[in-house]
């Protein structure tokens, strides 16, 4: 069988949890944490990152921040995972969800401004499959209005947007180190905070509402509670797994974009454009390797699809529902997005992994191809 994910693991990850365990520290914020932290910093020039469990929680962090309150309205694509909605309805927020582009899965940035009204708090932008939104717009439609940016960029690691890095662009930005992504550590995420004017309280929020960070820089001479929060912190053992990763983040990033590469020109060079359409990355942007995947001209031929690469041992895999029909929210509002559906019943996305042989990627395009 040949799995739609494997996660990848560099050979350095026990060495640095045996550091980590050797050293009597294992909370967060310690040696991995900071290296992590300061590898972000560094490569992306980013004023202050935030190592966090999941992307989920940097997402929460993020509607905290912007301090939702109920009744403020959030614009985010029905096309995506829960937590980027989820994460703002805690704070109890109103989620007004926009349409994807006919031609790609993004947040079509043409429809905004008939979403906006006065009570629109921020806009999330999710990069899906690592490729970037039309930002110029989206910061434009925003700066005009005082509303806050937020990017979901939990796939859209090492890519970028007219060459700056994706996550850094709007006010605030998410990455994820979940199993699935290019650079892993099981659960994990990060909190990239671009407006200054934030970090003070990013640290206070992400350590369970107290002025913790402010007592060890010395600001305080006692540390307490002083505003909301969680345990937000993911443990060095994790940070430690994580940096191994990071290591390696050029070699990983290689492989994958050659995988996607490979698929590519299969499936460019044989005439399917009948049968599928393919990803299409535009100008302003770049693709991380991130993600393969297809959309099918009807839900049937997809399952079909998907059926018949299982009788050939390939995992092949559909994605998101439109949440703005999930079981949760569907009664909340009566929007019609048909480019969210669309994709919610024709898109299928192929086995990309960094152990994923040539070989292996040619069966699966062949099976593809053999498929129609
Ligand atoms: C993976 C993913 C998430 C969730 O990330 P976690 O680290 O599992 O919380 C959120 N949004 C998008 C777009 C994702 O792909």
């Amino acid at each position: 069988m040949i799995p739609f994910n494997k996660p990848y693991t560099t050979g350095k990850e026990i060495a640095y949890i045996e550091q980590v365990l050797a050293s009597g520290h294992l909370s967060g914020n310690n040696h991995f944490s900071k290296k992590c932290q300061d590898f972000f910093e560094n490569r992306y020039n980013i004023p202050k990152t935030l190592l966090t469990t999941s992307c989920t929680d940097a997402l929460e962090m993020c509607a905290m921040l912007i301090d939702i309150q109920p009744g403020d309205e959030v614009i985010i694509p029905s096309y995506t995972f829960v937590s980027t909605a989820l994460s703002f309805v805690r704070q109890g927020a109103k989620i007004i969800f926009a349409d994807s582009h006919t031609d790609q899965p993004n947040i079509d940035e043409t429809k905004l401004q008939t979403l906006i009204t006065p009570k629109t708090k921020a806009i999330v932008v999710v990069h899906y499959a690592g490729v970037a939104c039309e930002m110029d717009t989206i910061m434009t439609i925003a700066k005009e209005r005082n509303i806050f940016v937020i990017e979901d960029a939990a796939q859209a690691i090492e890519s970028t947007y007219k060459g700056t890095q994706l996550g850094t662009v709007g006010d605030l930005g998410t990455f994820s180190f979940h199993e699935t992504k290019n650079v892993q550590c099981g659960e994990g995420g990060l909190l990239l905070i671009n407006n200054p004017t934030f970090i003070k309280r990013a640290e206070v929020i992400w350590e369970k509402g107290t002025n913790r960070q402010a007592f060890f820089n010395g600001e305080v001479d006692k540390y307490g509670w002083v505003d909301t929060g969680s345990s937000y912190l993911p443990s060095d053992i994790l940070a430690a797994v994580l940096y191994a990763q990071l290591e390696e983040i050029d070699e990983i990033q290689q492989q994958r974009k050659a995988i996607w590469q490979q698929y590519y020109d299969y499936f460019i060079n044989v005439d399917l454009e009948a049968f599928f359409s393919f990803p299409s990355i535009p100008s302003y942007a770049t693709n991380n390797g991130h993600m393969f995947y297809l959309v099918c001209k009807s839900q049937e031929q997809r399952t079909q699809l998907i059926s018949k690469l299982k009788s050939k041992s390939i995992h092949a895999v559909f994605h998101y529902q439109s949440l703005h029909k999930s079981a949760y929210y569907k009664n909340k509002l009566n929007q019609n997005l048909v480019n969210s559906d669309m994709y919610t019943d024709q898109l299928v996305r192929l086995p990309l992994f960094f152990e994923l042989s040539k070989d292996e990627v040619d069966t699966i395009c062949k099976a593809v191809a053999s498929s129609i």
